[in-house]
């Protein structure tokens, strides 16, 4: 599998009417017994929150709360495509309770940019927000429980293959290397040692930081701070053709609630 060699300084791919994927997500989401909240409106664009109850119920002690987000960067397309599908192919363990959000940038989207329209990298303003979308997001996160584990869908387009970035304080059981070993029967990973200036290993990036030094939060940092104590961030290599990526970021996904669950 290679490189397209499209991506020279900036995502340069394929790109999606975001207003028809959201219509299949409206339009799949309740057939598949999901209830959907709108936080934010803004044009023509409505921001859901979709929610699906764990199915299995004998044992309400076993049931795991999962938070899965797609598509706050607009030039990553792969984001709420893998969004779609899940939803579609509904095969999610039967002890998890799942909060999806497709798309949290659909105006970026219609621009194949990564900020809003105004310019401003919302994967940035989960902390001081001057963006209307991440301040409505951060509004509805705060009124959710706590969640066992979430998932960020992203896209690199200077990446070699797929990798990861892992958030787990507490050490719980990582799922990053069955995330890489699922991922990695359908798309190539990036094995290099330094990816985005951080220290990788067979495309785990474990960073080591304090969030509350940093001004500029992206949506992960708010969700370990605030309401997950493990997570992943999953980028698919964007120089990939589309149909790759968005297998492995269904895989990812799979691959992390089959290990959790
Ligand atoms: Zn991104």
């Amino acid at each position: 599998m290679q490189k397209l060699g499209n991506n020279h300084g900036g995502y340069h791919g394929e790109t999606i009417d975001i207003r028809a994927v959201l219509r299949d997500i409206a339009a799949a989401a309740p057939a598949h017994g999901w209830t959907t909240e709108t936080f934010h409106e803004q044009g023509e664009f409505k921001w859901s929150a979709l929610h699906r109850q764990a199915s299995l119920l004998r044992d309400p002690q076993s049931v795991i709360r999962i938070y899965i987000s797609a598509g706050i960067h607009g030039d990553e397309p792969a984001g709420p495509l893998a969004a779609l599908r899940l939803i579609q192919e509904n095969r999610w363990p039967e002890n998890a309770e799942i909060c999806l959000v497709p798309c949290l940038n659909p105006v970026g989207f219609t621009l194949n940019r990564r900020e809003n329209a105004d310019g401003i990298d919302l994967n940035r303003d989960y902390r001081n927000s001057k963006s209307a979308e991440a301040r409505a997001h951060l509004a509805w996160l705060e009124r959710q429980p706590p969640f066992d584990l979430y998932l960020c869908l992203h896209e690199d387009w200077e990446s070699h293959g797929f990798y990861l970035y892992e958030q787990n304080p507490d050490h719980r059981p990582s799922l990053a290397e069955k995330i890489i070993a699922a991922v990695s029967a359908v798309c190539p990973v990036d094995l290099a040692e330094t990816i985005e200036g951080r220290a990788a290993q067979g495309g785990i990036i474990r960073p080591i930081f304090n969030p509350l030094e940093r001004p500029d939060w992206p949506e992960a940092f708010y969700l370990i701070t605030h309401k997950s104590r493990q997570g992943y961030t999953l980028e698919a290599p964007s120089d990939f053709e589309l149909s790759v990526r968005v297998n492995a970021l269904v895989a990812a996904v799979n691959a992390a609630l089959t290990s959790a669950a």
